[in-house]
Formats: structure tokens, C-alpha cells, sequence
């Protein structure tokens, strides 16, 4: 198959964009920006800008578009992006939308992942990721061997501080009021895909992504 681009996934939180996003990376050898992970490494660092956003981000707000954009672009701008990016969790809001327009090259493929709420929350209460390399379990569907260290460096496994059920409903309706108004720009744009994750498993749904990819892609 042809190596893809730059691919953008848009879909809610806990939609398992963080795992498509992952096996996409090791596939085509892409680079895979997280704004999540990027920001998350910002708090952890304390940095100026950590420190600015660790409470926004704990009750499921936006940072600022700048604040976000500054980081994004800070990655992009390392030259291991030249030969494209999945964006994963960026971009959120219209204005991020369009800024992003101005700055890739070639067109992007993006792909909504659809999942009804019921199993977001399910899927977000019980996920589990590593705060050292990253990787993600879920405890009833893909739990580490012993449940609670990751399989790949022992670290012990944590649950995101903003993956509670109070704050899942915040970043629901951040998602609603702001994210999803992207699906009819990108639809605009012919730009758009879509993939039903409803009680697919991992690799069906990366299966159902690889297919639009090499439709799309010739
Ligand atoms: P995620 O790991 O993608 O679920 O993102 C976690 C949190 O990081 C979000 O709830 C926001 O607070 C923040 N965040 C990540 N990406 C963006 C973005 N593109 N725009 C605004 N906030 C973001």
C-alpha cells in the first residue's frame, strides 16, 4: 500500500483515536502528534505553559487555540514530520481547523471515528496508560498481563486525571459544541471518511481504515 501523507483523526474522546493513531505510526512510519500527550508533557515538565493549563485541562476545558497551535507547531517543525503526520486530537475547534489548512503541503485524509456515548464512557472510565511510554489498556477489554504494570517497562499503569465521569461529561459537551462542527468543514472540503467503531474490535477498525486509506490514496 501506498504510504499516505498527513491523516487527521477527529472523533470524541475515548473513540480510540490514540490507538488507531498508534498502529497507523508503525504501519507507514509516520510521525504521530498527540496535542493531548503534548500538552499532558507540558504539565508534567511544569514548564510556563504546564502550569497555565494543568487545571483547565483536569475539568475537560480547551486551553487556548494559541496555547495549543504553539505546541503543535513547535512539533511540526522538527524534521521528522516532513514526510507526514497523523493528528491525533488536533484540531478541535474551527479555528484550528483552518490554520491547518494553511499549513499542509498535500491534502490530509480524515477520518471521523463514530461511537455511540454509552460506549465512550465505558471505554474511558476504564482506560489505563502508561505515564512512561504511553501505552493503553483498557481493564476489561485489553488489560496489561497482570492488570496493573505495563507490558512493555513495568511502569505502574495510571488512570488520566481528566478520565472521570464528571469531567467525561464535559469534554462530551466541548466536543459537541466545538469539535463536531469540524466534520461538516472537512465534509465541505471532500475531505471526509467515516468509520463505525460500535463493537468493532482494534484491528477491525484499523482494517476498516487501511481500506479508505487505499481507496483514497491511489
Ligand atoms: P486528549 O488526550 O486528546 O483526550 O486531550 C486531552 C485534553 O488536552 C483535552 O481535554 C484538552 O484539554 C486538551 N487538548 C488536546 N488537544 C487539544 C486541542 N486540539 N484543542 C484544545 N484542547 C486540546
Amino acid at each position: 500500500m501506498k504510504k499516505p501523507t498527513n491523516i487527521i483523526l477527529l472523533g470524541p474522546p475515548g473513540c480510540g483515536k490514540g490507538t488507531q493513531a498508534k498502529l497507523l505510526q508503525k504501519k507507514f512510519n509516520l510521525v504521530h502528534i498527540s496535542t493531548g500527550d503534548l500538552l499532558r508533557q507540558e504539565v508534567a515538565d511544569k514548564t510556563e505553559l504546564g502550569l497555565r493549563i494543568k487545571s483547565i485541562m483536569d475539568q475537560g476545558l480547551f486551553p487556548t487555540n494559541e496555547e495549543v497551535t504553539e505546541v503543535l507547531e513547535n512539533r511540526m517543525q522538527k524534521p521528522d514530520c516532513a514526510h507526514g503526520i497523523i493528528f491525533d486530537g488536533y484540531p478541535r475547534t474551527l479555528p484550528q481547523a483552518e490554520y491547518l489548512q494553511t499549513k499542509l503541503t498535500s491534502k490530509p485524509i480524515v477520518i471521523l471515528v463514530k461511537i455511540s456515548d454509552e460506549i465512550l464512557s465505558e471505554r474511558i472510565l476504564l482506560r489505563r496508560s502508561c505515564p512512561k511510554c504511553g501505552s493503553i489498556y483498557h481493564l476489561k477489554y485489553s488489560p496489561s498481563k497482570d492488570g496493573y504494570t505495563c507490558d512493555k517497562d513495568g511502569e505502574e499503569l495510571i488512570q488520566r486525571k481528566d478520565d472521570t465521569a464528571q469531567v467525561l461529561k464535559q469534554r462530551l459537551e466541548m466536543y459537541d459544541t466545538l469539535t463536531s462542527p469540524l466534520v461538516d468543514f472537512y465534509k465541505r472540503h471532500s475531505l471526509l471518511h467515516e468509520v463505525v467503531a460500535d463493537h468493532f474490535t482494534i484491528d477491525e477498525i484499523f482494517a476498516k481504515i487501511l481500506e479508505i486509506i487505499e481507496r483514497t490514496h491511489q
